[in-house]
């Protein structure tokens, strides 16, 4: 399945509905997404009602992005929302309590509060976000992946997007995933490919100036 695991939307700090952002995964091809706004669950409730009530071509995969004292961590599989603000041990050890997987987002970003320590932290986590679309520099990706496969931990990519124009730049291949379950497998077991493209430079100024501007940006 081709699937786009780092989505933000109207539910944090993303511009997009749930509903558009959506509709945009499956016009562009992608299979199963993850709606991963900061610290909330909702958004990933609300995409899952939505493609089942409306019986939408596209799997929903719940997510969150968790703000640790060590870092933002991504939490698949989860349908309650875990406490932000506990060190990332902690973190990881509640999403598995819950039947989730967890994977360090974008570590080495230190603006975007990524993990700088991540072989400290990398015995807690299942899995690294090896590519993130929105990274400034490709040396941050590059770091994580010498890291992930260090200690061989499983891949996945993220476009981390903020806007619909963004879905698809971070792809993850989940070679046998067909529900949430195998998909959660799949990231936890290392059956994934990553594909990745950065997001163009002037949509990326776009998000950036509106969380500048905008004034309705909270801190994650
Ligand atoms: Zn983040
Ligand atoms: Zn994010």
């Amino acid at each position: 399945m081709i699937a786009e695991l780092h989505a933000h939307s109207n539910n944090s700090d993303g511009r997009d509905s749930v509903k558009n952002l959506i509709t945009s995964a499956i016009e562009k091809g992608i299979e199963a997404i993850s709606i991963t706004d900061h610290n909330t669950i909702g958004g990933s409730l609300e995409a899952m009602e939505l493609v089942e009530d409306e019986h939408l071509p596209i799997l929903v995969i719940p997510g969150v992005e968790i703000s640790t004292r060590d870092g933002h961590l991504l939490a698949y599989g989860i349908t309650d929302d875990i406490d932000s603000g506990m060190g990332m041990e902690n973190t990881a050890r509640e999403v598995r309590k819950n039947g989730g997987v967890s994977v360090v987002a974008h570590p080495f970003q230190i603006h975007k509060s990524g993990v700088t320590s991540l072989s400290r932290i990398i015995r807690f986590i299942e899995a690294v976000e090896v590519f993130n679309a929105k990274f400034y520099i490709g040396l941050c990706n590059k770091f994580s992946r010498y890291i992930a496969r260090k200690f061989n931990k499983p891949e996945i990519a993220g476009s981390d997007a903020h806007t619909v124009d963004a879905l698809g730049h971070g792809i993850t291949l989940l070679y046998n995933a067909n529900d949430v379950e195998s998909a959660l497998k799949d990231i936890r077991y290392g059956f994934t490919g990553v594909i990745g493209y950065r997001i163009p430079i002037s949509l990326q100024l776009k998000t950036s100036m509106r969380g500048i501007w905008g004034g309705v940006v909270g801190r994650y």
